[in-house]
């Protein structure tokens, strides 16, 4: 009996290929410790902020595709530098020092926080900022602080309430929707400059949301 034809993989309709996210193909290029070394302003550039242990570092990851790009150590000293990571379009990441580490010295904290707070407010090719905040906390008051300085320049601002897998799906809303209330009395004339994502590096919720904003920054 002669065999029907098999069907060829071929034929089937090619299921569409995604994207790569603009921080796929990251790496590292420098880092400054003191205003006087960070390179001269460029490229695009946008920054990753965030409390210590918020989960900045496993954000910079899960969006890089890479276990180790951005390494989170636990060792003040190593972790007040602000790391700038090249990208394939030309553009770079900045990985901006944890904040409210609570053993730090107080002159030293002072010292990389304003480093850092001098960067956010007059980096001129700054054109957008990931504020990495963990999804049970919201915004603390060192997030405020900083977001002050950066929101009165008009630029947008991506929020990833990150460790959302450690929530279930309605308190996941509630802490979208809390983060925006926060934004909302926080800053009223600017919290329409900010998306808030539920986002986990662990079961990558949220990926596909913060490539596309992040991509949106730079398109040209
Ligand atoms: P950083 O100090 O902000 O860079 O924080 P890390 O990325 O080093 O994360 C701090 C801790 O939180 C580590 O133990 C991570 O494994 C954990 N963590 C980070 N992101 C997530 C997440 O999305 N889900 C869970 N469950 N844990 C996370």
């Amino acid at each position: 009996m002669k065999k029907q034809p098999i069907v060829a993989e071929s034929s089937r309709p090619a299921k569409a290929a995604r994207p790569p996210g603009p921080l796929e193909g990251a790496s590292f290029q420098t880092g400054a410790a003191h205003a006087h070394q960070l390179p001269p302003a460029g490229v695009p550039e946008i920054a990753f902020a965030g409390r210590s242990n918020a989960g900045k570092s496993s954000a910079i990851n899960a969006l890089a595709r890479q276990t180790r790009l951005a390494y989170a150590s636990r060792t003040p000293g190593r972790t007040q530098q602000i790391n700038f990571f090249g990208l394939r379009n030309g553009a770079v990441v900045t990985d901006l020092p944890g904040y409210g580490y609570a053993a730090v010295p107080k002159a030293l904290k002072e010292g990389w926080q304003e480093f850092l707070w001098t960067y956010i407010t007059t980096r001129s090719t700054l054109v957008g900022l990931v504020l990495v905040v963990d999804a049970r906390h919201g915004l603390k008051p060192l997030d405020g602080e900083l977001l002050a300085g950066y929101l009165s320049s008009g630029r947008p601002l991506l929020i990833l309430a990150t460790k959302a897998d450690k929530l279930n799906q309605a308190e996941r809303r509630a802490a979208v929707v809390d983060i925006e209330r926060q934004l909302r009395e926080a800053f009223p004339g600017q919290a329409q400059l900010a998306r808030v994502v539920a986002f986990s590096a662990t079961s990558r919720q949220g990926v596909d949301d913060a490539d596309a904003t992040i991509a949106s920054w730079l398109a040209p």
